[in-house]
């Protein structure tokens, strides 16, 4: 697949900015009037929205693209919102919807995807598909490819965070590594954060956005309200057309590269310390899988079960100990023992169960 940019020789960051949820005519005009002086490049709000529970506000539905159209006639800005269904699809095309956005609750369903995709197969709109509500990367490419084989090469693709059961400090948690996977597959695809549904409130806005940047993410989409506390939905995560300013104005822009030699010599160089690192680390990995296997052995020949949980949290233990003296975050951490902890097992599976294959 070979994508095209949403807007041709766009400057990074491409900011997409407006409400939540288009509520009257008043919230709508005043929002994007606020934010066209801050020259936005497409200016977002939800005339359908989809809701977890029913009862809940579902949007104006559309009525709001009359008041979209109206923001395109006065403010000369472009306009998205996001589409679910193709009777959703044939109205924003009628009112002159420049952008459609799959909500990540459709792109985790294949049959709206394709519902949407033949709706506008032959129209050459672009269109932004955010990731599905859980990490699955193939679910992310085939609503890609769908749309793609209707014949849109304009796509772009929106990070907004994956479901998470528990405690977090975010809304949604990213998982940059999945994006990145996804931009290494398709460097030309262009992709946004929307730090606004990351975050699920005001304070981490920032933070977000510019870890964004840091990552080469080409933009943000963001839920500006003139009056967030008062908004109709996601209250807690929306932030004023000034505020908004100040974020954009905030974000610090690293180029991907330079052609400066002493900077290139010297990054040689650190990245060559890096490549030993790997290369150790990986040899080490592989002397830790032999060791493995002699304990599989020996297990075997006196008949211990693989998993002994005490050793095991004891190893968790000492070693969170160890990485905090190092400056290693818990989490990194964690994830990392356990996948060791899952290798090894695997190894000694695999010795202890060698005879009956
Ligand atoms: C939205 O952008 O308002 C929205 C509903 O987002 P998501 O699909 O990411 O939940
Ligand atoms: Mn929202």
């Amino acid at each position: 697949m070979q994508f095209e940019p949403i807007k041709k020789d766009f400057k990074r960051p491409y900011i997409i900015a407006g409400p939540c949820s288009a509520e009257t005519e008043g919230q709508v005009m005043a929002t994007a009037r606020a934010l066209a002086e801050q020259n936005i490049d497409l200016f977002r709000a939800g005339i359908w929205k989809p809701r977890t529970r029913p009862g809940a506000f579902e949007g104006v539905g559309k009525e709001g693209l009359g008041w979209l159209k109206r923001v395109k006639e006065e403010t000369g800005l472009k306009v998205t919102t996001e589409v679910a269904k193709a009777e959703h699809v044939y109205e924003a095309l009628k009112y002159g919807v420049d952008v459609l956005w799959l909500g990540a609750r459709t792109t985790v369903n294949p049959f709206s995807v394709q519902e949407i995709a033949d709706a506008i197969s032959g129209m050459d709109i672009p269109v932004l598909i955010k990731n599905p509500i859980n990490p699955d990367l193939q679910l992310w490419i085939g609503a890609i490819e769908r749309i793609y084989k209707a014949g849109v090469t304009k796509i772009g693709v929106i990070h907004r965070g994956f479901s998470f059961h528990g405690e977090t400090k975010y809304r949604n948690v990213p998982r940059w590594q999945l994006a990145i996977d996804l931009k290494r597959q398709f460097p030309d695809l262009m992709m946004i954060c929307d730090n606004s549904h990351i975050c699920g409130r005001r304070d981490l806005l920032q933070a977000v956005a510019q870890e964004a940047m840091d990552l080469n993410y080409d933009g943000i989409m963001t839920e500006v309200h003139p009056r967030p506390d008062e908004a109709w939905s996601d209250a807690a995560q929306q932030i004023t057309p000034a505020v908004f300013k100040e974020l954009v104005a905030s974000l610090v822009l690293r180029q991907e590269t330079t052609d400066d030699a002493v900077y290139l010599a010297h990054i040689d160089d650190l990245r060559q310390q890096i490549d030993e690192l790997d290369d150790e680390l990986m040899k080490l990995l592989g002397r830790r899988m032999q060791a493995s296997e002699q304990i599989g052995e020996y297990k075997k020949r006196n008949n211990i079960a693989i998993l002994q949980t005490t050793r095991w949290n004891e190893i968790l233990d000492q070693m969170m100990v160890k990485a905090s003296v190092l400056g290693l975050s818990e989490n990194f951490v964690n994830t990392l023992l356990r996948a060791i902890h899952q290798e090894s097992i695997d190894h000694q599976e695999k010795v202890m169960n060698q005879e009956r294959v």
